[in-house]
């Protein structure tokens, strides 16, 4: 089999995760991160940009207050106190390692999912790598809600990387990359050096975290990778624990798992639809709006829609379900004309029957083809 190889890129997002920053549970280390600062330092001497998100907030405030052990059991108050207790230490522990300035970005799911927020930010990191500065981002723990945060930052880090228009994401963790089965239980489990597609078959094959700092484990990397390869960004999971790896992906060699960008990436517009917009409702639909959703390019008219459910307002995003072999379907995700009111009233009938039912009709359609992003 022909080694796998990376391609040439020349914006990174790199994630280091809990377990890398804070070994043992003990609060910041370098042991694992010097590996890391080498790569970030090698890539920029080749002319190559780097952001980097980084955990260990929570770790960092844990063993200020002189605790170790494990991040769980704590209630989401302890969590964004010992957040804002950490931040400032994990960045003085990143900035020792760089012989250049680095900067903070905190950020909510709310700054990915608003336009004006999501622009600022995206800006001032644009600005931030003019200036020879490394962002270090991580999520604002201390404001984000339980609602309202992202949550783990594997999923963050795919978010900044679309949001940097990154060509790649680096996650590094203590695993040497994605396994056909859960390494830690399974002697036979062997690593995927390739993966072309993040499909229902990779995020049944893992598992749930075994650490108790880290909030993600596999699953949130195998999420990150589909938003992020989705959106035409190389992804690859590597083992930061290990210098030679990263040594390795330095060279353009693939020591861990290496996501393939999708062919066909999603829009701008649709991947924020798809991955950064919330449903606020569902719809489900009859066989024959799904096919013509599928495989006409249509735009969803109400004749099609047997059910509605949540309550929901005009532009808000829905998901579009059908009924098939005996279970639910996932056929598309969609910005809605009407709110959920309107639409028990409309449903089923005919386009031009919608004037004879409500006062205003803003659109023939409920959704808009151009509004809808239709599963592969
Ligand atoms: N934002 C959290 C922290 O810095 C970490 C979230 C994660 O590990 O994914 O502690």
């Amino acid at each position: 089999m022909a080694a796998v190889e990376l391609s040439d890129w020349t914006r990174a997002v790199v994630k280091v995760g809990s377990a890398l920053v804070a070994p043992d549970e003990r609060g910041c280390s370098t042991a694992h991160l010097l590996p890391i600062a080498r790569f970030i330092m090698e890539s920029r001497r080749q002319g190559k940009e780097v952001i980097l998100v980084s955990s260990g907030a929570v770790a960092a405030g844990l063993a200020e207050q002189g605790r170790s052990g494990p991040g769980t059991g704590l209630t989401i108050p302890e969590r964004q106190a010992l957040a804002a207790l950490g931040q400032p230490l994990l960045m003085a522990h990143w900035r020792r390692l760089f012989d250049m300035p680095c900067a903070q970005v905190l950020l909510t799911y709310d700054d990915l999912q608003r336009r004006s927020r999501f622009v600022n930010a995206k800006n001032t990191i644009a600005e931030l790598l003019d200036r020879d500065t490394l962002p270090i981002v991580n999520e604002n723990d201390t404001v984000a809600t339980e609602e309202l945060r992202v949550g783990d930052n594997d999923n963050l880090a795919a978010y900044v990387a679309v949001l940097a228009e990154a060509d790649l994401l680096v996650i590094c963790s203590d695993v040497d990359g994605l396994y056909t089965a859960d390494p830690h239980d399974d002697p036979d489990a062997e690593r995927l050096p390739e993966v072309d597609e993040i499909t229902d078959e990779i995020y049944d094959m893992v598992g749930p975290s075994h650490r108790a700092v880290a909030t993600g484990g596999m699953q949130t990397k195998v999420e990150a990778a589909e938003k992020a390869t989705d959106r035409g960004i190389d992804t690859v999971l590597v083992n930061g624990t290990k210098g030679s790896h990263l040594d390795a992906l330095g060279r353009g060699e693939m020591p861990g798992t290496l996501v393939r960008r999708s062919e066909q990436p999603l829009s701008a517009r649709k991947h924020w639809m798809l991955h950064a917009l919330p449903s606020a409702g569902c719809l489900t639909v009859d066989s024959g709006a799904a096919n013509a959703l599928r495989h006409d390019g249509a735009s969803l008219l109400p004749s099609g829609i047997v059910a509605v459910e949540g309550r929901f307002a005009r532009g808000d995003a829905v998901e579009i379900v059908v009924g098939e072999e005996g279970g639910w379907t996932r056929v598309a995700k969609g910005i809605t004309q009407y709110g959920s009111a309107d639409l028990e009233r409309i449903q089923g009938q005919q386009s031009s029957a919608i004037a004879e039912v409500l006062d205003n009709v803003p659109a023939d359609h409920v959704i808009h083809r151009d509004d809808l992003v239709v599963e592969p």
